[in-house]
């Protein structure tokens, strides 16, 4: 069965949005674990999270991903900018433990101007600081579009981060297909090789979660604007045969097209019956 979900507001609870997941046939989903401008995080409910494990074991739900803010920029060039980052990063990992063996999916960060070298440098740093040998959960690094200064917008950077990451087992890669598509990876027209590329400089074994997204913005714009399955540049046909290759179709799917609730159970709908 294929691991599908969108993302879903988590104002109400994890037992919301279990219930809100279920009426959409998704068996995952993606929340933000604060305001995605960032922002103090709410209380944990430890009742509710209980509860939400217990309804995810019952329905088989497949891992899911906590988003960490936009804000949160590991290579900013303001120091106060890095401190709030590492901040953010260590609570919220620490509040990952009440739901263990899920993901944690970051953006690694904008250099704005220092250079990819020095970005890197300190994303790693972060990393080395906050990741701890018990912690449960596994760290994520999103493929980014390339806009502006993004880091990890080839996965030749996002390798290199890993490679200079000590606690290199609680680090994966989540792969947004809009993102990869914008930076110049195409997926249309070359899945295969792309994929074999993945898996010559990361490893798919490091492939834990994908970003399920079509593009507004054509293939090598460096651009991130997210569409709906099949309204973008990428196209239905061409998402199908990505969900459907053998390194992709066990892994938690997560939608972040542009839809209300009944939008995504359409999609989740679609691609449950386009698996082979
Ligand atoms: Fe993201
Ligand atoms: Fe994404
Ligand atoms: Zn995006």
């Amino acid at each position: 069965m294929l691991n599908i979900g969108c993302h879903l507001s988590i104002s109400k609870g994890f037992t919301h949005i279990a219930e809100e997941a279920l009426s959409i046939k998704a068996n995952t989903f993606q929340f933000f674990t604060r305001n995605p401008q960032g922002g103090k995080a709410k209380d944990l409910d430890l009742e509710d999270i209980r509860q939400y494990n217990i309804i995810a074991a019952e329905h088989n739900f497949a891992p899911i991903v906590a988003h960490a803010p936009y804000t949160l920029n590991p290579c900013s060039d303001k120091p106060e900018t890095r401190e709030f980052a590492e901040m953010v990063f260590k609570d919220d990992l620490q509040r990952m433990e009440h739901l263990p063996h899920n993901y944690y999916n970051f953006h690694p960060g904008s250099h704005v101007g220092q250079g990819v070298q020095k970005g890197i440098a300190m994303i790693i740093d972060l990393l080395n600081r906050i990741l701890w040998p018990e912690q449960k959960t596994t760290v994520l690094l999103e493929t980014m579009s390339g806009k502006g200064s993004e880091v990890g917008s080839t996965f030749t950077e996002l390798a290199t981060i890993i490679s200079g990451v000590s606690l290199k087992e609680k680090i994966g890669v989540c792969l947004d297909t809009c993102h990869i598509f914008a930076a110049g990876y195409d997926i249309v027209n070359d899945l295969d090789g792309v994929l074999q590329e993945f898996d010559k400089t990361i490893g798919l074994s490091r492939l834990k979660a994908i970003h399920l997204n079509d593009s507004l913005m054509p293939y090598n714009s460096h651009k991130d604007r997210h569409a709906k399955i099949g309204a973008g540049e990428i196209g239905q046909e061409a998402l199908i045969r990505f969900i459907n290759h053998p390194a992709i179709k066990d892994l938690p799917l997560i939608l972040e097209t542009p839809n209300e609730l009944a939008g995504y159970a359409q999609e989740i709908s679609l691609m449950r019956q386009a698996v082979k």
